[in-house]
């Protein structure tokens, strides 16, 4: 309104246009919104006659006077004006495009994703992109304010183990050789602290070849930081502080001090090392208290666990049997569920009523301290897969209940990782993190001993059930660097092959320094309320690694295979 009367000239798409008597009406859509414009047959016909054969998505500019509406749109930010076209300039035309430009538009995702800068026109895409630009000048914001450095590091360089496989690029100038592109700039930051930088971050790429899901991309961002001379605590202080600026400056969102908990713990009263506090139902043990009715799941099992659910409504024997059927799914793995229901008397019906007595499962209730008209869900078998079919079903229940609002945040600190996890297969120690990460220093002599309990000092930050960023202090003495390569079975020759360049530059006053690196594609999806990193990327891969818009990955020509020096099997 505050533009009424006023002479304008506004370029954009057409969204849609309606002919009602003598008017035409055409929304106008540009990045900021939707205004609309208004043609008249009686004032101008050749205009309107011209505005008439516009199609959608024809790329315009008017100019024109703003009036106010007779009929107002609160709907609309714009609603309460309207453009009195005075001449009108076709900039482009457009074919129909494949999907309608709305929020809830027709088309599908492969669809949208081949047609990508048509997906972006859609308000929906764009606000991500705002939000994930704002993400990162604020992040930029804060960490200049606590002196940290942006420092570029580079893209084509060598493995970097952070668990994943490293896509490679053939070198030309030496056939038969091959960059890595980083899985992280790990060892270049730890570099940069050697060369005395202080506090590094950077917005960067990574690059793992990996097996996709709805949070994982081939190449995705992270905000990756390092600082010297720094204990675990003044690393969390300093990154608790970046993420309280950034749901205060973003969402204007206050969240409290962020609690700790160590690995154990979440695993134990999780079955997760990514725990969503935003609700309760925390883990029962029940193994001891069950064993010995001759129920073979219970007296068979490693872990017998369960979670209580309170009061939630009336659950038939068919909601349980959907359960049961969700426990069951390959991806969660249980072999089946019991259930314990309180009614409202406080009464208990349960699956396994035929081996257990009234006053065991009164015993077992008081265990969960469980209330009249709550429900008990149980899980048995080996400890680790049970505690992941739980943790599964807790979250189940969270969803169903509608306890796991988007807007509601609950971070938290998952602290004292292990090590290393032993891998059967393979019959040897992984680094949990990777190899750069300090042992807690009252460990160190379980490396020789007993590697599996030594703890690692790592930590991670949680926030609603995902993990946004993890780190470390690292390990910056040579000999404690070799041991560690050591225990994870490389022999010194591969230790110096891959890594001779940081344990040598160990040797030139390494400070003490440990750092941090945050999915930003996460975060961002976070914030936004979103389901999947994709919608918060420009241009994203599909599940199968591929760019549907630009046809990659593609073949390469002959003649550039030949100069690569590569031969390829038909
Ligand atoms: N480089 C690690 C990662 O990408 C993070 C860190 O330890 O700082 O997970």
């Amino acid at each position: 309104m505050d533009y009424a009367g006023q002479d304008v000239i506004l370029c954009g798409w057409v969204q849609r246009s309606r002919e009602m008597g003598g008017l035409t009406f055409i929304d106008l859509r540009d990045r900021y919104g939707i205004t609309q414009l208004v043609f008249n047959m009686e004032l101008n016909a050749p205009l309107c006659e011209e505005a008439r054969k516009l199609g959608r998505e024809y790329v315009i500019s008017v100019k024109g006077k703003v009036a106010e509406r007779s009929n107002k749109n609160p709907k609309m930010a714009t609603g309460d004006i309207e453009i009195l076209v005075a001449s009108l300039d076709v900039l482009n035309t457009s074919k129909t495009p494949p999907f309608t430009i709305e929020d809830n538009t027709d088309g599908g995702e492969e669809l949208r994703m081949k047609y990508r800068y048509l997906d972006l026109r859609r308000n929906v895409n764009r606000k991500n992109l705002e939000l994930r630009h704002l993400m990162a000048i604020e992040t930029r914001n804060y960490m200049n304010s606590q002196q940290f450095i942006e420092v570029e590091t580079p893209v084509l360089i060598k493995s970097t183990p952070e668990g994943a496989r490293d896509f490679v690029v053939p070198s030309r100038m030496e056939p038969g050789k091959f960059y890595a592109l980083p899985q992280s700039p790990q060892t270049f930051k730890q570099l940069l602290m050697i060369s005395g930088l202080d506090r590094y971050f950077q917005i960067v790429k990574c690059f793992r070849d990996e097996d996709l899901r709805a949070d994982r991309q081939p190449e995705f961002t992270q905000i990756d930081c390092e600082m010297s001379f720094v204990t675990r605590e003044d690393i969390l202080n300093t990154f608790e502080g970046l993420a309280k600026y950034l749901f205060k400056s973003i969402l204007n969102t206050e969240v409290p001090g962020f609690p700790r908990m160590s690995y154990a713990e979440a695993m134990k009263n999780y079955g997760s090392d990514k725990p969503d506090i935003r609700f309760g139902m925390t883990f029962v043990e029940l193994t001891d208290l069950v064993k010995g009715r001759n129920f073979k799941v219970f007296d068979d099992a490693e872990l017998v666990v369960g979670i209580n659910i309170p009061n939630p409504g009336d659950y038939s024997r068919k909601h349980l049997d959907e359960l049961t059927e969700f426990v069951k799914r390959p991806q969660v793995g249980a072999g089946g569920l019991i259930w314990i229901k309180s009614g409202a008397d406080g009464s208990l019906k349960s699956s396994v009523d035929k081996f257990y007595t009234p006053e065991d499962l009164q015993k077992i209730a008081a265990a969960f301290g469980s209330q009249p008209g709550d429900l008990m869900l149980i899980l048995a078998g080996a400890t680790e897969k049970t505690q992941k079919a739980l943790c599964e079903l807790r979250l189940e229940m969270g969803n169903r209940l509608g306890l796991r609002k988007p807007d509601d945040f609950k971070p938290l600190w998952v602290v004292d990782f292990p090590l290393l996890e032993w891998d059967g297969e393979t019959k040897r120690f992984y680094a949990k993190h990777h190899p750069f990460t300090s042992p807690y220093p009252d460990d160190i002599p379980l490396l020789d001993t007993d590697p599996a309990a030594v703890r690692a000092n790592a930590y991670d930050l949680v926030i609603n059930g995902t993990e946004i960023g993890g780190g470390s202090i690292r390990i910056h003495n040579k000999e404690l660097q070799q041991k560690m390569f050591k225990v994870l079975g490389f022999t010194d020759e591969e230790a110096v092959n891959q890594f001779g360049f940081l344990i040598n530059a160990f040797e030139y006053g390494a400070p003490p320094h440990g750092g941090i690196a945050f999915g930003f594609d996460r975060w961002c999806t976070i914030f936004g309320g979103g389901d999947s990193i994709r919608d918060f990327i420009a241009f994203p891969k599909n599940n199968a690694g591929r760019d549907v818009m630009i046809d990659s990955p593609s073949e390469i020509a002959k003649g550039q295979l030949k100069e690569l020096g590569i031969d390829l099997k038909k």
